[in-house]
């Protein structure tokens, strides 16, 4: 199901090549090392040179790609800025090697770079430590987990490096970028401080992961934020693009640029309720967000789904909770049971 209207087709960035999808934009694809194989980047014409919008894994496969792009799309034009939306790997994570590269100017949010760095570093509770055992307390058996997913540090694989200095977005900021502005529309759920960027002049919404054409965005609660509400957050926070032209062009990190965007956000509030709904009926006795999986997730889920499915999980059994729906009792082993109140 999906209301979005995919406005080229099929038709996708081929590896090293680019789609001019308005006039000075283009839409370039980078690979993924996941079941989600893709991300999407922007390249906006910028005067003499480039405004990149985010930036690929840290891998060398990105980089040779880009290596392409600077001699091909780019024109072997400068880059000036490089932006990126929010702190997760495929969004951030070379970031640092296309600064270094190219001298250009890092733009993020303050939650997003200082998140990105806490993660990079294992600290503020990014750690393993902090995340094992908060799936445990929701009821996850986590000794089956391979010594690596223990231990060690995940996002490193995808992020080597991030800039230690930033010039910082904050919403509602007008960047200009080129000919144009850019307005910076800060949304949350997904990540602390995500930036999406809307384009007046060109009718144009950089959307981010906020809004996916078909796909929906990973909302979760994690170990550093252990009462969190985060599904509200994203939900009351995609009503920020409500005010946007309903014909606007969204430019997605993942699947194909579309229209449709407010018929998209009512699809995504619609499918949120419904699982909530769901949900509210597996509490009619005390379950953990870990027996509640097969009631939101029909698939089998490999370990690194698993985790995003857990943290999923207990976003939607905490939108109920600070809702007042179901009750949350805690077992002497820290055991987290939720109950329809
Ligand atoms: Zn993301």
């Amino acid at each position: 199901m999906t209301a979005a209207e995919y406005v080229f087709g099929e038709t996708i960035p081929a590896p090293g090549a680019s789609i001019e999808v308005a006039p000075g934009i283009l839409w370039l694809r980078m690979p993924l090392p996941f079941a989600l194989d893709h991300i999407n980047l922007w390249a906006i014409e910028d005067g003499e040179g480039w405004t990149l919008v985010d930036t690929g894994f840290g891998v060398q496969a990105t980089w040779d790609l880009w290596d392409r792009h600077f001699a091909g799309s780019l024109k072997g034009r400068p880059v000036n800025n490089v932006v990126v939306t929010h702190y997760h790997p495929d969004h951030l994570g070379s970031a640092a090697w296309l600064v270094k590269r190219t001298g250009a100017a890092f733009w993020m949010t303050t939650g997003e770079f200082l998140s990105g760095h806490a993660a990079h570093d294992d600290t503020a509770g990014f750690d393993r430590t902090t995340g094992i055992e908060f799936f445990r307390i929701n009821g996850l058996d986590t000794s089956r987990f391979p010594e690596r997913m223990r231990t060690g540090n995940g996002y490193r694989r995808g992020v080597p490096e991030i800039p230690t200095s930033y010039r910082r977005m904050l919403d509602g900021d007008r960047i200009a970028i080129g000919a144009h502005h850019w307005q910076v529309i800060t949304v949350f759920g997904h990540a602390p401080e995500h930036a999406a960027l809307y384009c007046a002049d060109l009718n144009i919404l950089i959307s981010g992961d906020q809004v996916l054409p078909r796909i929906t965005t990973n909302v979760g609660v994690w170990g550093n934020q252990p009462e969190s509400n985060p599904l509200a957050l994203f939900l009351d926070s995609i009503g920020r693009f409500l005010p946007l032209p309903a014909d606007a062009l969204v430019l997605p990190s993942h699947d194909r640029v579309f229209r449709g965007l407010h018929g998209r956000i009512a699809e995504l509030r619609a499918h949120h309720e419904e699982r909530l709904g769901r949900l509210l009926a597996a509490c009619a006795s005390p379950v953990t967000a870990h027996e509640v999986l097969p009631v939101l997730f029909k698939r089998a889920l490999d370990d690194h789904q698993l985790m995003f499915a857990m943290g999923e999980a207990i976003a939607h059994l905490h939108y109920l909770w600070h809702r007042g729906a179901v009750v949350r009792d805690v077992a002497p082993d820290g055991i987290r049971r939720f109950r329809a109140a």
